[in-house]
This record gives C-alpha cells, sequence and structure tokens, in this order.
C-alpha cells in the first residue's frame, strides 16, 4: 500500500490522481489532501478519501474546512508552510506534486529532504530550479517520477536502456489550438478560443501555456533536468494527433515511442504504480481510428516562448527562473483580458532581458528572482492598461 501526498488535490490533475486511488484501493491511500481556494471540492475529496491530514493554502477560508471536518477524524491546517511541512509526515511515502506554477517550488524542496519519492506533475518546479532540485534528489537518493505525458513517455522509453546511448529525445507537441493559423490571426485570439485545446483537458494555466508553446518550452527545460540532457539533444516536433507522447533517439539510430490515446490518467497511473503497471479499464487506442500521424517542425517565430525557453536552457542561470514568473503574471493578464495573446511572449521576453543575470544561482536568488521578474512584468501591464 503506497501512501500519497496530493499537492494540489482540487485541480485537474489532482482530481485525476484521485480517480485512480478510487479505482484501486487496494494498492494506495490518501495521507494528505491540500488546495490551494477549491473549498468545496477540497472538503468532499476528504470526505470521501479520509486523509490524516488537509491543508487549504488560502488562510481565510481555514474556518469552513475546519467547520465541514468536525466530524471527522481528519486535522485541519492552513497556509503555504503547513503545505511544505506536511510533506515531511513519517507516513507518507509518495508526494504528488499538482499544484501549479511557483508555489510548487518549496513543498517539493522539503520532501526530497525528507527523503520522498516525487511524482512529480508541477514541471515549473524543474523549470525553476531544476539545478537545485537535482542536486537535491541525488543528495537524497529520491526518485522523481514524471507525471507529464511527454517526460513519462521518455521514462517507459529509457527503461532498461544505459543512458549513455541516448542520443537525443524528441518531444511531441500537439501544436495547440492555433498551429497553423497566421501571425495576423494569432494576434487577435480571445480567451475562449485560446482556453479551448484540441486534444487535451487541461486546467487554464496550462491551457494557455499549451496554445502559446510555453509549455512545450517549459517541457524542453523540465527534460533537461529529469533526463540530464544537453540542450541540443531536445528536439520538438508538432504531432497534432497527440498519440504519440514523445520518443528517444539512441546511439545506433533506433527509435524508441511510447503510444497511447491522450488521457493523463495513464502517465498518473504509472507514476503512481511504478515500477509496476497496473491493470485498468481505460478506452484502448485502435490503430485503424487514426490512420494518419503526422509531423511539422514548431514555428518559433510566431510562437516565441518556445525560442526563449531554448534561450534561457543555453545561458542558464536564472534566466529560466525569470521566464516562468513572468509567464504566470502575463498569463494570468491574459486569462483577465488586460492583454493580447502575443503579448505574452513579447511581455515574458522584456523581462528575460531586464531582470539581472545570476550565473549560478541558491535558493535565496531563486526567489529573489521571482519576485523581482513579477514585478517587473505587473508594472508593463499597469502602464498599457491605464
Ligand atoms: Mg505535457
Amino acid at each position: 500500500m503506497k501512501k500519497i501526498a496530493l499537492l494540489g488535490s482540487t485541480g485537474s490533475i489532482g482530481q485525476q490522481t484521485l480517480d485512480i486511488v478510487a479505482n484501486n484501493p487496494e494498492l494506495f491511500s490518501v495521507e494528505v489532501l491540500t488546495a490551494n481556494n477549491n473549498v468545496d471540492l477540497l472538503i468532499a475529496q476528504a470526505i470521501k478519501f479520509q486523509p490524516n491530514v488537509v491543508v487549504i493554502s488560502n488562510e481565510e477560508k481555514y474556518l469552513r474546512v475546519k467547520e465541514a471536518l468536525t466530524p471527522y477524524p481528519i486535522k485541519v491546517y492552513a497556509g503555504c508552510e503547513a503545505i511544505a511541512q506536511v510533506v515531511e509526515m513519517g507516513t507518507i511515502d509518495t508526494v504528488v506534486t499538482a499544484m501549479v506554477g511557483f508555489s510548487g517550488l518549496l513543498p517539493t524542496i522539503r520532501a526530497i529532504k525528507a527523503g520522498k519519492q516525487i511524482a512529480l506533475a508541477n514541471k515549473e518546479t524543474l523549470v525553476v530550479a531544476g539545478d537545485l532540485i537535482t542536486r537535491l534528489a541525488i543528495a537524497h537518493r529520491v526518485e522523481i517520477l514524471p507525471i507529464d505525458s511527454e517526460h513519462s513517455a521518455i521514462f517507459q522509453c529509457l527503461m532498461g536502456e544505459a543512458e549513455t546511448s541516448v542520443e537525443k529525445i524528441i518531444l511531441t507537441c500537439s501544436g495547440g489550438p492555433f498551429h497553423g493559423k497566421t501571425a495576423e490571426q494569432i494576434e487577435n485570439v480571445t480567451v475562449r478560443e485560446a482556453l479551448n485545446h484540441p486534444n487535451w483537458e487541461m486546467g487554464a494555466k496550462i491551457t494557455i501555456d499549451s496554445a502559446t508553446l510555453m509549455n512545450k518550452g517549459f517541457e524542453v527545460i523540465e527534460a533537461k533536468w529529469l533526463f540530464g540532457l544537453k540542450p541540443e539533444q531536445i528536439e520538438v516536433v508538432i504531432h497534432p494527433q497527440s498519440i504519440i507522447h514523445s520518443m528517444v533517439q539512441f546511439c545506433d539510430g533506433s527509435i524508441k515511442a511510447q503510444l497511447g490515446l491522450p488521457d493523463m490518467r495513464l502517465p498518473i497511473q504509472f507514476a503512481l504504480g511504478y515500477p509496476v503497471r497496473i491493470q485498468n479499464e481505460l478506452p484502448r487506442f485502435n490503430f485503424l481510428d487514426c490512420p494518419t500521424f503526422s509531423f511539422t517542425a514548431p514555428d518559433t517565430k510566431k510562437f516565441r516562448n518556445l525560442a526563449l525557453s531554448y534561450e534561457a536552457l543555453y545561458k542558464g542561470g536564472n534566466l529560466a527562473c525569470v521566464l516562468n514568473a513572468a509567464n504566470e503574471v502575463t498569463v494570468k493578464a491574459f486569462l483577465n483580458e488586460q492583454i493580447s495573446f502575443t503579448e505574452i511572449a513579447k511581455i515574458n521576453e522584456l523581462a528575460m532581458e531586464n531582470i539581472p543575470y545570476i550565473s549560478q544561482p541558491e535558493l535565496n536568488d531563486y526567489l529573489e528572482t521571482d519576485k523581482a521578474a513579477r514585478i517587473f512584468a505587473e508594472e508593463i501591464i499597469l502602464k498599457k492598461t491605464h
């Protein structure tokens, strides 16, 4: 029985993780649930799964959660520091990091230091501070199991292979809803259009990131850290069918791919069950339903965020942290209709040009960089809207 702390239980990945737990009660139990704001769903999940501890990040909502769970033997805490603390509980085997953005960094660090296995859905943690996280994971002999579908695919392709035999990896990308559109068309897309992803059902932040190719850019950075690759070993190819989840090319020219229907429950279940594959009743892919697979190169002129990610990867230091922080601000501003779709990448790029570069950042530098980049992006947006 694996005991799980699920950080971000009310989001898309969090809910699907609980589906897997509910379908496999003999394999998994929930020790901890945490959520940011969605009190009603958190309460319902706590009543259903009976964890030991529930944490609501927004402290103003503590009393509502506490009152609702009074009849049950569930401890209730509030605040970010509480989230970072509960991951250290002795009863936890695996921490699933399914929260959004920079907020994943500190709890993930604490969980690694406490020796917990990490099932990583919060890719921003590796984007912001991949060097720090991978160093810590090695020092504490902690496994980081990717939940991101592309990285789960690569992880599966690498099983049984020597690290030195990898020539390159090929991350597949659906292209998002605006693949093939002209620059003028992209200029004027609406929030509603950007939220309408062709293949994947996901939360709002990652859906916008998929439309701008920021998500793919972050995945390039995530792959570097997870698999110890050089930037030139990571390639992105547009595959609009989203059936091949990614590929590895080996030193003999042989290529392995992992395929399946685009359903996040597959990589989540793989990470939770690892090293064992768990039988399930999810729909199966049939090749005859999808006779054509197509592949094209991504357009990094139209989708600048992907180019910015490679720049951050080649230059290193705190640049990816700047990009992530600016992007969290710009995506929020786009969702609030304060800036246009193409301004997301423009402001991200300005932040990368203007925030002081630090070549070998430590944790405190990352925290400072994150703050500075947010303020920088917010000020540009404020000037634009006034
Ligand atoms: Mg992905």
